[in-house]
């Protein structure tokens, strides 16, 4: 019996599946499986479901930060939904916020309950889970200032370590690929609920004037210290090069717009290009903020 066939009455398997509308490139990619994790109950026997199905296994989140390959076709993708879209707040400020719920939700919530600290997640796309896993931040703030503590999914059960174990920082944490991030407990202080919300506004306001719409995944290369990559890749003048449907958008340089259709090796292609003009044109030598799935790293 074939391992599809083996798991077609399970609720939580899905065979063959577009993941077009997956992540925010909107990438060409289908998955082998998706195992859709909606509550605490579906992690039971969730690693030998994993096993059984025998491909190689990553978590995604919102996509906004990944280029799916076409590898995905033979791999088990894991998404959290259901009850860990959930959060909660208690009387001193601890939120607790499930991995799958999305960061502009979260912000939102918590600025109109006076719970002040979250803004800054107003303006980034992705979900509680991705953000702890790449430390996101902006604004002046980061997942790692207001961390307290996340529940993983590790080796087949649930374990809950502190923040400082994460050694978070810019844009990275020590988690596996193997650890699945199930929840995050923020630290948060009482605030006054129009300043949040002016802060919220001020913050959208900002990305809309600075920050290209369309289908892109954000920020395509780190700062390096000192300089910021949208500086280099202007100054090396990428603005507006493209690989088939990827294209450097023209109002912010270290963004890739995708068209309807595109695929991972056309995203990749232009990234090579970028970096290469960068390190020929500045002698600096960018890193990515992106992670790949499916499909090699470029370098
Ligand atoms: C318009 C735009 C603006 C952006 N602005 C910013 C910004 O200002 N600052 C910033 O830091 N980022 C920014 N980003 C990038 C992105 O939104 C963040 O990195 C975000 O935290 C990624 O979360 P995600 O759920 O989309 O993760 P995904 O892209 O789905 O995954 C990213 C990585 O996390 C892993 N992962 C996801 N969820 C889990 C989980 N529950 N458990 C374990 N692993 C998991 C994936 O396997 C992958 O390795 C922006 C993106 C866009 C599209």
């Amino acid at each position: 019996m074939s391992s599809s066939t083996r798991f077609d009455d399970d609720p939580r398997v899905a065979h063959d599946v577009d993941l077009s509308s997956r992540s925010t490139y909107g990438l060409n990619a289908r998955a082998s499986t998706v195992l859709s994790v909606r509550s605490r109950d579906d992690l039971e026997g969730l690693d030998e479901v994993i096993e059984a199905l025998g491909h190689p296994w990553r978590t995604l989140g919102q996509g906004s930060n990944v280029v799916l390959g076409p590898g995905c076709a033979r791999m088990t993708i894991v998404s959290l939904e259901g009850e860990w879209g959930a959060m909660s707040v208690d009387e001193t400020g601890l939120a607790r916020l499930g991995a799958g719920l999305a960061l502009p939700v979260a912000a939102r919530r918590l600025s109109s309950a006076g719970w002040t600290g979250f803004e800054w997640a107003v303006g980034i796309p992705g979900s509680v889970g991705g953000a702890v896993v790449m430390n996101a931040g902006g604004h002046g703030a980061d997942t790692a200032s207001v961390l307290s503590r996340v529940a993983l999914w590790r080796h087949g059960r649930i374990e809950w370590i502190s923040a400082s174990e994460l050694e978070l920082t810019y844009r990275h944490s020590a988690l596996s690929d193997d650890d699945v991030v199930l929840e995050a407990e923020i630290r948060l202080v009482p605030g006054d609920p129009d300043e949040s919300a002016e802060r919220l506004r001020e913050i959208v306001r900002w990305r809309r004037e600075h920050q290209p719409g369309g289908r892109n995944a954000g920020s395509v290369f780190t700062n390096p210290p000192g300089d910021h990559a949208a500086r280099l890749l202007e100054v090396a003048g990428v603005k507006g090069a493209r690989r088939g449907g990827a294209v450097v958008s023209t109002k912010h340089a270290n963004f890739i717009l995708c068209e309807p259709g595109t695929g991972a090796s056309e995203v990749i292609d232009l990234m090579i290009h970028m970096r290469d003009r960068v390190r020929h044109e500045c002698g600096v030598t960018l890193e990515t903020e992106h992670r790949f799935i499916g499909v090699e790293a470029p370098w």
